[in-house]
């Protein structure tokens, strides 16, 4: 998978060079290339931003410095799925997760000050499928935090990044539930005990448990994930 990141901060990215993602862009598994829009900017000042029409509190980033990094970035590919992190946007789920994990070309273009000019969005599905996807309810200082948190949770996604692919399939979320409780040695610690029945050996008790940890779990702490569930 090919992923293009377009940020006036590219250093916060520093971290993806560490834990599976870092070995999975060693592996050539993910492409990862951070670009600093400043780059696409012809003045002295490198400016992105510019005061709003209509006025208003702060400022919006300038349209033409967008155009021109989506252009380079997205020339040698046949579609891609061009993601702008937003508040305002659909929000990003682990079913998000999966369905940007099968593309082969992703980019993402991290938002700051009051957001971006409208009419980027427009250009930009002129080049491939835009998406506009919020993190949560809430809003942050722009969008490299939103965009790191999405390229971990596909990209573990990727077939090859995490070892044992058996491990993505029981957590939470895949099937609906929050995940059942874990435990490691030792069985008794600071006087509290691993519940019984994990001792017990009997695999379809133990199933059993877990299934019931994970409905009693989502019930009480997430029952707008069960159907009868309020949204
Ligand atoms: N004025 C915008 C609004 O009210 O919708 C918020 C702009 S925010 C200060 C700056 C940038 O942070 C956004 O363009 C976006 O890239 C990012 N951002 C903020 N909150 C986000 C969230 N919940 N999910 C994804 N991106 C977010």
């Amino acid at each position: 998978m090919r992923i293009d990141v377009l940020s006036i901060f590219p250093s916060y990215f520093d971290g993806l060079t560490l834990s599976l993602l870092g070995r999975a862009r060693g592996a050539g598994i993910l492409q990862l290339q951070v670009h600093d829009l400043r780059d696409w900017t012809s003045d002295r000042h490198r400016t992105v931003d510019d005061t709003p029409y209509g006025g208003g509190a702060g400022m919006v980033m300038k349209p033409e410095p967008w155009a021109l990094a989506l252009d380079d970035v997205t020339r040698d590919s046949a579609r891609p799925t061009i993601v702008f992190p937003s508040p305002a946007g659909e929000r990003f789920t682990q079913a998000t997760a999966r369905d940007l994990s099968t593309r082969e070309h992703l980019v993402f273009g991290c938002g700051r000050y009051e957001g971006i000019d409208e009419r980027v969005f427009d250009y930009a599905a002129e080049l491939g499928e835009v998406r506009l996807i919020s993190l949560g309810d809430y809003v942050l200082n722009g969008g490299e935090v939103a965009t790191m948190a999405m390229i971990e949770a596909i990209g573990r996604l990727v077939p090859g990044v995490v070892g044992n692919p058996e491990s993505l399939v029981e957590e939470s979320h895949e099937d609906g539930l929050l995940e059942y409780p874990s435990y490691t040695k030792p069985s008794i610690w600071r006087d509290r005990a691993v519940p019984e029945v994990l001792l017990s050996g009997n695999h379809a008790r133990i199933a059993q448990w877990r299934r019931d940890q994970q409905i009693e779990r989502t019930r009480l702490r997430r029952p707008d994930l069960l159907p009868d569930g309020d949204a």
